[in-house]
């Protein structure tokens, strides 16, 4: 049996007319870039995630760079930043010269770990970017005190978590000073191309940021400040339009998920639960734990991944592939042992839990149109592998 690790196909057929049509209204109006359809896009973000204000950009990691420019971020400047994370949350503070600071993550969500912020805020520390890594949200409460104790912004990296809730209900994004999301296509929710969304509930910021989307002119061509070309295109949020309101129930399906493969791990006697951090005779695979679960709010988790850590991971990974179950590793290299951070001086052993992280996760297939027989298989075939 064939599984792959996302296979965008059946959702295109399920909606096929509707975002064929969206398409061609764009193509008639000849409107491609920022317009009306972006203007409704945005709108309708707003009121789904309940942010005063949402902008479309051109990807999450232009979300992640605009919003630091908006803030007035820049040389000589420290942000903390999870130093297990997709690269571009760590890549946009060094391209503006700021310097990023990692903090390790705790070991059951892999989000940053709150402990290990304050220590690390000197004079220079300007801003945060919590990480809601893999579609659950990080620990806002810790951060926000930390944050509003020592006058830091918070920019939330929201990429993986879109409609992800926070304890309190409140969607992952709309926390903090700035909550940035991506739109590649593999993310829970992905456009046609390339695409991002910054939202904030700050008059002030939002207008800076909406300004500099667009280079910065106020008026058109009068520059007090320097932006980029930030926008998103007229096609990319039609697409989106049509999407958005499939999100929840693709969420929903994405949760069954992860329950069929928590009661297959423990049926076939590789887990006993969900969310243990070391390994031994009953627990030789360590399942993902959604923390919030008990919280009352539907979108607790939204299980962008599925993370599993193994002790013999990439031979495991290895043994997928040849029965044609793909998995990937997110992420493999945290910041601290990138070659191109070298001159923030960390070495090996800094961050135990992320490298522990960094050597152990596996991603299984997730995407929500999987079905109950591909996951049975997929956790038969880890078990055939670990009794080995
Ligand atoms: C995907 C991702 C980004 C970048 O988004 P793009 O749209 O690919 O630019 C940033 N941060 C995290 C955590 C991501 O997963």
């Amino acid at each position: 049996m064939k599984v792959p690790l996302l296979d965008l196909k059946p959702q295109y057929r399920s909606l096929k007319k509707e975002l064929d049509e969206a398409l061609i209204k764009v193509a008639e109006s000849q409107y491609f870039i920022l317009g009306p359809e972006v203007d409704e896009m945005e709108k309708e973000f707003a009121q789904f995630l309940g942010a005063k204000y949402a902008l479309g950009v051109s990807s999450g990691t232009d979300a992640l760079l605009l919003s630091l420019m908006a803030l007035g971020i820049g040389e000589g400047d420290e942000v903390i930043v999870p130093t297990y994370s997709f690269f571009a949350t760590a890549g946009v503070v060094a391209r503006l010269n700021a310097k990023p600071v990692l903090a390790d993550c705790e070991p059951v969500t892999m989000n940053i770990d709150p402990n290990d912020i304050e220590h690390r805020i000197t004079k220079k520390t300007k801003a945060i970017i919590p990480v809601h890594l893999y579609g659950q949200s990080a620990d806002m409460d810790a951060i926000m005190k930390i944050a509003r104790k020592h006058n830091l912004y918070v920019i939330e990296d929201g990429a993986q978590a879109i409609s992800a809730q926070y304890k309190d209900g409140r969607a992952v994004g709309t926390i903090g000073d700035f909550g940035c999301y991506s739109f590649f296509p593999s993310k829970n929710l992905g456009c046609f191309g390339d695409g991002g969304l910054i939202v904030t509930n700050n008059d002030k910021i939002e207008h800076i940021a909406r300004i500099m989307r667009v280079h910065g002119g106020e008026p058109k061509y009068y520059h007090h400040v320097i932006g980029g070309n930030f926008r998103i295109d007229a096609l990319q949020a039609a697409v989106l339009r049509v999407k958005l309101p499939h999100l929840n129930s693709w969420s929903q399906k994405r949760r069954e998920n992860a329950a069929v493969y928590k009661n297959a791990f423990i049926a076939h006697g590789l887990a006993e639960e969900t969310g243990k951090v070391k390994f031994d005779s009953k627990n030789k695979v360590l399942l993902p734990k959604a923390v919030f679960e008990n919280s009352g709010h539907t979108n607790h988790h939204i299980y962008n991944q599925y993370i599993i850590r193994v002790e013999k991971r990439d031979e495991l990974r290895a043994f997928l592939a040849k029965n044609e179950i793909a998995s990937e590793i997110y992420y493999p290299v945290p910041f601290h042992l990138q070659k191109c951070f070298d001159y923030l001086g960390y070495k090996k052993g800094d961050f135990p839990n992320a490298e522990f992280a960094a050597d152990k996760s596996l991603a299984l297939p997730i995407f929500p149109e999987l079905t109950d027989e591909q996951i049975e298989f997929v956790v038969e075939k880890i078990a055939e592998f670990v009794k080995k």
